[in-house]
């Protein structure tokens, strides 16, 4: 019952789709975080939420193991094509308004016994408080990747009916809502 409501008020908040499935079906590997190192997206040591900052991959990983359920949700964005930046832009700031939405809402179903984790880089400042040194200007609502926490996203999808990739010229980002206690339900 409070799985469907889940996904019932991700599809109202703006979600394309949504699931929930057990904790113990979240796929997680610690090889996440030598793809952070890369630094690839730039913001490796730039964000709170993001590594080395958001804490040691081992760790986070661990704190999976304290919830029953999770929530998978996802955007599907348009693009012009495959080098669309503003599209891609665009997009990551769609998803990062429909977590923030889902952090209003969703507290009433899961408690406060809950972890939720959204795409990369917070997004919530222009430029993070840790590339000035200041302090994060939103802690309860600034979110970490589900990458920084050593989730698969690709093989977790692949035990919902959420679909990782959604079509030419389209970008899906992810989310996700760890809730319920663990051994209750
Ligand atoms: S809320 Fe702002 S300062 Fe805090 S982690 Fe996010 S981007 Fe950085």
């Amino acid at each position: 019952m409070k799985d469907e409501a889940m996904i019932r008020l991700a599809l109202e908040c703006g979600a394309h789709a949504a699931a929930v499935l057990p904790a113990g079906q979240i796929v997680r590997n610690a090889e996440f975080r030598e793809m952070c190192r890369s630094n690839r997206c730039g913001v490796y040591g730039r964000c709170y939420m993001c590594p080395p900052d958001v804490g040691e991959i081992e760790d986070l990983m661990h704190r999976l193991e304290d919830y029953d359920r999770g929530l998978l949700y996802q955007t599907v964005s348009p693009l012009e094509d495959s080098f669309d930046v503003e599209g891609m832009a665009r997009a990551r700031e769609e998803m990062t308004a429909l977590s923030q939405r889902l952090l209003d809402v969703l507290p009433p179903l899961t408690g406060s016994h809950a972890l939720h984790l959204s795409c990369g880089g917070c997004g919530l400042c222009r430029e993070c408080g840790r590339v000035s040194g200041e302090a994060c200007r939103h802690p309860d609502r600034a979110l970490a990747s589900l990458e920084s926490y050593g989730i698969d996203v690709y093989n977790t999808a692949r035990n919902t009916p959420l679909h990782y990739v959604n079509g030419p010229d389209t970008v899906t980002y992810f989310g996700m809502v760890l809730y319920g206690e663990k051994n209750n339900g």
